[in-house]
C-alpha cells in the first residue's frame, strides 16, 4: 500500500458571482476526481481548524503530521533552506518583498506589479552588493530573504503585517514598528529604495517591504515520525521546497515547473509516478491555485483546477499499478474575490486506485493521518 497526498493550494474559496455562484473548484470540470471520489469520498475539511492563522506553511506540515510543537516561527528559514543555505543561531532570516507604492505611500502590490522577472532579479542583485550587515539572497520575482543578526527583543516587537494582506494601506505606518527597532534594517531600505529609483515610472515607485522574521528550526525527519515511511515531495513553491528538504523528504529537480500556473503539469506527473515505485509515500503539490487567486483572478483559478484534472490526474491514475491511497485536498482556502487566505473548510476527495478498500470517514485532519499514515497492509 503506498500514498499519494495532492494539494492544490489554496483551494478553497468564495461562491463567484460571475461563475454562476460557484466555487473555482465546483466550476471546472475535474471528472477524473469525480471519477475518485466515486469510489471513495468527498467533502470539506479544516486544515488549520481554530489552531493557527489559514497559511500553507503550517496546514502543509501539519497534513504532513508534523506536531505543532515543532513547527517554525515563520517560512523564511525553511525558504533558505531549500536554497541549500542555513543559519546559525544567532542570526535570523526574513521574507522580503519586492512592492509597489504609490505617491502617497499608498502599498499598490505585494508583488512588484508593473516590473518583469529580469528586472527583478537584477534589482535584487543590485541591492545585495555593497550591503555590510544584510544578506540578499533573491528566490524568485518578487520574492528575496534577508539575513541579519538575530535581536530576540527586535523580533517580538517587529510583527509586520503580511504585504499581500495590506495592499492599500500606508507602507510607512506598516513598516513603522520594523524601522524603529533596527536601525540596521533602516538603513538597507533607504539604500534599496535609492538602488531601485530608475524603475519609478508614471509617480509608482518600487521598495523592500521585510515581514515574517524565522530563526533556525530543526524538525523530526518524516521516516522519523511516520515509522520509518520513505516520503519523498514533487513541488517547485520555495516554502514546499524548504519543508521538503527540513522533513528529509526526497525532492527530485523539475525542469518545467514554475510555481505558478504556467507549470508542467506533464512533468509533474511523470515523476509522481516514479517516486511512488520508489517510495511509500508522496506528496505532490500545486501552487499556481493560489498565486491566482491571491491576484483575484478566479477563472485563471478554475482553468488551473481542471488542467491539474486533466493533464496531470488522468495520467496519474490510469498508471498507478500498486495499490495506493490517494487524497486529494487544498492546504487552505484563497479567496478570488479579496485575494486574502480564508478559514472555511477546504474541498478534499479520498479514494483507492489499483485495489479497493471502504474508506472511513474523514472529518478531522487525525482522520487524514490514519488515511495517508496507518498501514494495516503493507
Ligand atoms: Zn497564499
Amino acid at each position: 500500500m503506498k500514498s499519494l497526498l495532492i494539494i492544490i493550494d489554496g483551494l478553497g474559496d468564495e461562491l463567484i458571482p460571475a461563475l454562476d455562484y460557484k466555487s473555482p473548484f465546483e466550476y471546472a470540470l475535474h471528472k477524473n476526481m469525480d471519477k475518485l471520489a466515486a469510489n471513495g469520498i468527498r467533502g470539506d475539511i479544516s486544515i488549520c481548524e481554530k489552531d493557527f492563522a489559514p497559511e500553507s506553511l503550517k496546514c502543509i506540515l501539519r497534513l504532513l503530521g508534523v506536531h505543532p510543537r515543532d513547527f517554525p516561527t515563520n517560512r523564511a528559514y525553511l525558504e533558505l533552506l531549500a536554497q541549500h543555505r542555513d543559519i546559525t543561531e544567532q542570526e535570523m532570516v526574513l521574507r522580503c518583498n519586492l512592492v509597489s507604492v504609490d505617491r502617497e505611500g499608498k502599498l499598490l502590490s505585494f508583488n512588484g506589479e508593473g516590473l518583469t522577472l529580469k528586472q527583478m532579479k537584477e534589482v535584487a542583485l543590485l541591492i545585495a552588493q555593497g550591503s555590510k550587515n544584510i544578506e540578499c539572497v533573491h528566490l524568485s520575482g518578487y520574492r528575496n530573504l534577508l539575513i541579519t543578526d538575530k535581536n530576540s527583543e527586535f523580533m517580538e516587537k517587529m510583527a509586520v503585517k503580511p504585504p499581500h494582506e495590506s495592499v492599500g494601506e500606508n507602507i510607512e505606518g506598516l513598516l513603522f514598528n520594523l524601522k524603529n527597532n533596527s536601525l540596521v534594517l533602516k538603513d538597507f531600505l533607504i539604500q534599496a529604495r535609492e538602488k531601485m529609483r530608475k524603475l519609478e515610472k508614471n509617480g509608482v515607485h518600487y521598495e523592500l517591504y521585510p515581514w515574517g522574521a524565522s530563526v533556525r528550526t530543526v524538525m523530526p525527519a518524516f521516516s522519523q515520525i511516520h515509522c520509518g515511511m520513505l516520503g519523498a515531495t514533487i513541488c517547485s513553491a520555495e516554502i514546499v521546497k524548504g519543508i521538503a528538504d527540513s522533513l528529509k523528504m526526497e525532492r527530485p529537480k523539475l525542469i518545467g515547473a514554475t510555481g505558478e500556473t504556467d507549470t508542467d503539469l506533464q512533468e509533474k506527473a511523470t515523476v509522481t509516478l516514479q517516486m511512488l515505485q520508489t517510495h511509500d509515500f508522496v506528496m505532490t503539490h500545486f501552487n499556481g491555485s493560489d498565486e491566482a487567486a491571491h491576484r483575484k483572478n478566479y477563472t485563471e483559478k478554475a482553468d488551473f483546477i481542471a488542467r491539474i484534472d486533466k493533464e496531470f490526474l488522468a495520467e496519474v491514475l490510469t498508471n498507478i499499478t500498486v495499490t495506493t491511497r490517494v487524497f486529494i485536498c487544498g492546504d487552505h482556502g484563497t479567496s478570488s474575490l479579496t485575494g486574502k487566505h480564508l478559514v472555511t473548510p477546504v474541498p478534499f476527495i479520498a479514494g483507492t486506485v489499483a485495489g479497493f478498500e471502504s474508506i472511513r470517514p474523514i472529518k478531522t485532519y487525525q482522520d487524514i493521518w490514519g488515511f495517508l499514515y496507518e498501514r494495516g497492509n503493507k
